[in-house]
C-alpha cells in the first residue's frame, strides 16, 4: 500500500491512523494527490465561499513564557501596548462598517482584561450584530461561562503540541492538563471551538504532528488554525530552525480530510514565510482568511514573530484586494456568519 491508498481512505472515510497519517506526512512525493483530495473535500463540504473574519489584536501584554512567542514576559525588548475598551468598540463598529460578520479579539494574557472586563467588551460588541470570536487565552470555566452569557460565539486556544512533555517544556509554567479542561470547558459552555498547533516546532516529530491531527478529530474541533513556527530572535528559540510551509500544509490537507466540516483558517504565519501561503493554503483545505483591520502604530508591536505579514493598504481596499486574489482562484467570499454546518 502506497499513501495514495492512504490519501484515497482519507478522502472516502474521513479516519487514518497515525502511522497511515505519519506515512503522508513522509512522503513529499504525493503531495499533489494528498492537495487535491483536501481541496475537492473542502469544496464539497463547505464550498467556495471564504469566511472573513476581522482581527483586532488589542494587548501584546502576556503574564505567560511561552518559549517560542515574542509577546512572553520576560521579552523586554518589545514596546508593550494595550487598546482602551473604546478604542476596541471603535474598532468593532469599523468591523461593522466594513461589512465583516464576524470580529477576532486576540489578545496576551493581559491581567488588566479580566473576564467581567471583557464580558462589558463583549456585550457591547454582541448589540452591534457581530459574531465574535475571542482568543485570549486560559479562564476558569465561571470566566469562560460569563463570556459565553455576554455573547461570545466562539473560541479559539491553540493546543500548541498534543504531546504533553513538549508543551511543558514550550510553555514552562503551564500545565498541559489545564490547556485540556479550558477546551473542554469551552465545548460544553457551547463555544464554537477552535484549536491547533505551530507545526516545525524544535524537538516535534511528524509522527507527533500526526497525533496532533488525530487529536482535533477527538475532540470534535469545531475550528483548526494552524501556522509554521517562525523562531523569534528575541526568545529563547532564536536559533532554531524555521518551519517548513509546506509541512503546513499538509496538515491543513490532513485536517480537512479528517474533519471535512469544520473551518480552517489560513493563517498570517503562513503568509509570513511565503507571499503566497495564504494563497496556497485556500488550495489545499482552507476556507477562512481573518486580515487585521487595526491601524495604529501599536500594530506592529504586536510581534509574535519577525516580520509577521500585515496588509500594507487600509482596510477597505485590503478587502478589495483579497477580493481579487480569491476571484482568481475560483472563490467568492462568503456573506454568512460562517459558523460550522455539521455534515451528518
Ligand atoms: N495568548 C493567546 C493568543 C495569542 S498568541 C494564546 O496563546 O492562546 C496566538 C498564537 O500565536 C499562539 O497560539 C501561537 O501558536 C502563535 N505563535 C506564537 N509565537 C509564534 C511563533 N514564533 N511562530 C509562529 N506562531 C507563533
Ligand atoms: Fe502569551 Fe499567547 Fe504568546 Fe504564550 S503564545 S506568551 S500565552 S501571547
Amino acid at each position: 500500500m502506497n499513501t495514495t491508498d492512504f490519501i484515497q481512505k482519507a478522502f472516502q472515510t474521513h479516519t487514518l491512523t497515525v502511522q497511515e497519517l505519519t506515512a503522508i506526512l513522509e512522503d513529499d512525493g504525493n503531495k499533489e494527490c494528498l492537495f487535491k483530495a483536501a481541496d475537492q473535500t473542502r469544496q464539497a463540504y463547505v464550498g467556495d465561499a471564504i469566511h472573513l473574519r476581522a482581527l483586532v489584536e488589542f494587548t501584546n501584554i502576556c503574564r505567560n513564557n511561552c518559549l517560542y512567542c515574542g509577546l512572553r514576559c520576560e521579552n523586554q525588548a518589545v514596546p508593550r501596548f494595550r487598546l482602551t475598551p473604546e478604542e476596541i468598540l471603535s474598532l468593532a463598529r469599523n468591523a461593522k462598517s466594513y461589512d465583516y460578520k464576524t470580529l477576532v479579539l486576540q489578545g496576551g494574557e493581559d491581567p488588566f482584561f479580566t473576564a467581567p472586563k471583557l464580558a462589558e467588551i463583549v456585550r457591547e460588541i454582541h448589540k452591534l450584530g457581530l459574531a465574535l470570536t475571542l482568543s485570549v487565552g486560559e479562564f476558569s470555566y465561571e470566566d469562560y461561562k460569563l463570556l459565553k452569557e455576554a455573547g461570545a460565539d466562539r473560541y479559539l486556544l491553540r493546543i500548541e503540541t498534543a504531546d504533553k512533555i513538549l508543551y511543558e517544556k514550550l510553555n514552562p509554567g503551564m500545565s498541559f492538563e489545564n490547556r485540556i479542561r479550558c477546551l473542554r470547558d469551552l465545548k460544553r459552555l457551547g463555544f464554537e471551538t477552535g484549536t491547533g498547533i505551530l507545526t516545525g516546532l524544535p524537538g516535534q516529530t511528524l509522527a507527533s504532528l500526526a497525533r496532533d491531527i488525530l487529536f482535533f478529530k477527538e475532540m470534535d474541533a469545531d475550528m483548526i488554525g494552524l501556522g509554521p513556527f517562525i523562531p523569534n530572535p528575541q526568545t529563547p528559540l532564536k536559533n532554531a530552525a524555521t518551519a517548513r510551509l509546506n509541512t503546513s500544509l499538509k496538515v491543513v490537507a490532513l485536517t480537512r480530510l479528517l474533519l471535512p466540516d469544520i473551518n480552517i483558517p489560513a493563517t498570517t504565519a503562513m503568509e509570513t514565510i511565503e507571499p503566497d501561503g495564504r494563497l496556497k493554503a485556500l488550495q489545499c483545505g482552507a476556507n477562512v482568511v481573518m486580515p487585521n483591520i487595526a491601524e495604529g502604530e501599536y500594530k506592529k508591536f504586536y510581534a509574535l514573530y519577525p516580520g509577521k505579514f500585515s496588509p500594507e493598504q487600509a482596510p477597505l481596499e485590503y478587502k478589495e484586494y483579497l477580493r481579487k486574489q480569491f476571484t482568481a482562484i475560483g472563490r467568492t467570499i462568503s456573506k454568512e456568519f460562517g459558523f460550522r454546518k455539521k455534515a451528518q
